[in-house]
């Protein structure tokens, strides 16, 4: 099986298929936000730094995530699929020395594509667990809680983050939008670039993964 990264808007499902290719390829899930977030529950002073640059509302600079991205990459073994980096081409760069490094390489890259208003549809199933930040989402089966508005780890009350509003997601999607075209192009170039169009079902969407990377 060959490494994976995942591109897409937030609300697309992308972790809900990461998830899948883990239970079903035994791939393994990277992604930088629970990188972070685990990197944060240690007692480090590196740890210390982050929640010091999160607690501001700052973003952790692309140095610290390659940093604790590489430290990961190096003890895999088997296949990864890579969710939420590179954003843009600087940092699609770190990774590709990184990579070069390790002597890895990434074999796809898939885009997941939605239209604005399906996603905004989607974001407002979005349920957030206020300890250990899980999402889940009452929209598709996959991510649906066990029990309506309790988290299936800590067993309390699911909430909706601020910032999953129609609003707010408008301006991310935008944004994101306009921040990965030019990475979408740097990927068609080298020729992995994979586009699946607007999945409805996580079940529908894998089998179009699937198709990619088998
Ligand atoms: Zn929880």
């Amino acid at each position: 099986m060959e490494n994976i990264i995942f591109i897409a808007p937030s609300a697309t499902g992308k972790s809900t298929q990461s998830k899948m290719l883990v239970e079903k390829y035994n791939y393994n899930h990277l992604s930088t936000g629970n990188l972070l977030r685990k990197e944060i529950s240690k007692n480090t002073p590196l740890a210390n730094d982050i929640k010091k640059i999160i607690d501001a509302g700052n973003l952790v600079s692309d140095e610290i995530v390659t940093e604790l991205l590489e430290i990961e990459l190096k003890k895999l073994s088997g296949p990864f699929v890579l969710d939420g980096y590179p954003r843009n081409i600087s940092q699609a760069k770190k990774l590709e020395l990184i990579l070069k490094k390790l002597n890895l390489k990434i074999g796809h890259v898939i885009y997941i594509d939605i239209k604005l208003d399906e996603a905004i549809k989607r974001i407002k199933g979005r349920l957030t667990c206020p300890q250990c930040n899980k999402v889940y989402n009452t929209h598709n089966n996959v991510m649906k809680p066990k029990h309506d508005n309790i988290c299936d780890q800590c067993l309390i009350k699911l909430i909706v983050r601020p910032d999953d509003n129609e609003e707010a997601y408008k301006k991310r999607y935008n944004i994101f939008i306009n921040e990965t075209k030019p990475l979408l192009e740097y990927y068609k170039q080298k020729g992995i670039l994979n586009v699946i169009e607007d999945p409805f079902y996580p079940e529908e969407a894998f089998n179009k993964v699937e198709k990619i990377i088998l």
